[in-house]
């Protein structure tokens, strides 16, 4: 079995298949030894698992998910790797590379088809230029899956686990709040990736919700209004809603007022409840104008 965090190992691997990395990507693997195992045991897989991982790269992390779950099936885009995982993963007969783009991978099929009523996990140490489509995706279609540990920006690892209704939480921080429970794992630091990237990492965990955080009447429109809201975040609330959402402004301002918050208030101020209150409020006037 290779050591894969070994850098000497693994640029020899990559030289004998005439790999280049490819900044598009976001290739950058990880060479810190400990990382890896780290993020499969803090991922919450048994080996009744099947797990999902996006992008392989080398496989390092594809060897500690195999070493802990049942199947593990790898979606990676680019066929240069192909070879070297071949080769790198060689010792293990529970896993599956899949050469495609995850963004165009249809996800609830693959589930049905590879892992025959597992509990299924997503595993990745994602390409950055990706992360915010990939995250939205697993988490709005709906897959039967219970738990997404990635590894992401260290500024994008706080902006999904921040509280809603504190100064980090944005758009993405609801949508991540509707749908799972977030918690940031442990910070990974530029010197444990080959090559190192210009910022820090952060591996964070969302643990699928099986209800959604709130209940809402229309979750298009509560959707509608948060991203709206947190469009302008300087604006008061009424504004940016009212703005970037098409909603008409007086409907906004009267449901603001219904709800019993201050004409000042701004979206980052509102927690996940008071936002839905908000929407079941507009929504309720909008059906009755
Ligand atoms: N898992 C490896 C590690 O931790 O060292 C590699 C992580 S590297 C940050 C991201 C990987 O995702 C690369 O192997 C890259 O080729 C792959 N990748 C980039 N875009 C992708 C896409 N749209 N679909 C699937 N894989 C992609």
């Amino acid at each position: 079995m290779y050591n894969l965090t070994d850098i000497g190992t693994v640029k020899d691997i990559l030289a004998k298949h005439g790999f280049h990395f490819s900044k598009a990507l976001g290739q950058n693997f990880i060479i810190n030894p400990s990382v890896c195992p780290r993020m499969a045991e803090e991922s919450g897989i048994d080996e009744s698992c099947g797990v999902i991982e996006i992008g392989a790269g080398v496989g390092v992390l594809t060897a500690e998910l195999a070493k802990r779950a049942k199947k593990v099936v790898v979606i990676e885009i680019d066929t240069k790797l192909l070879p070297v995982l071949d080769e790198t993963l060689k010792d293990f007969d529970n896993i599956e590379i899949i050469n495609q783009d995850v963004l165009k991978t249809d996800l609830a099929a693959l589930i049905k088809e590879k892992f025959d009523g597992m509990p299924v996990y997503v595993c990745a140490n994602l390409p950055y230029y990706i992360t915010s489509p990939v995250i939205m995706a697993l988490l709005e279609s709906r897959l039967p899956i219970e738990a997404v540990t990635v590894m992401v920006q260290k500024e994008a690892a706080q902006r999904l686990c921040a509280p809603v209704g504190s100064r980090l939480s944005g758009a993405v921080t609801v949508a991540v709040d509707y749908y799972a429970k977030a918690q940031k794992l442990f910070d990974v630091s530029s010197g444990s990736f080959m090559p190192a990237p210009k910022v820090d990492s952060a591996v964070i965990r969302m643990d699928i919700r099986k209800q959604p955080e709130i209940e809402v009447s229309d979750e298009s429109l509560f959707f509608k209004m948060v991203h709206a809201a947190f469009g302008q975040r300087r604006k008061t609330a009424a504004n940016s809603i009212s703005a970037g959402s098409g909603i008409p402004k007086d409907v906004v301002i009267k449901a603001i007022e219904e709800c019993g918050f201050p004409p000042s208030v701004r979206a980052e101020g509102l927690s996940m409840q008071e936002l839905a209150d908000l929407s079941e409020k507009i929504h309720h006037l909008l059906k009755n104008s």
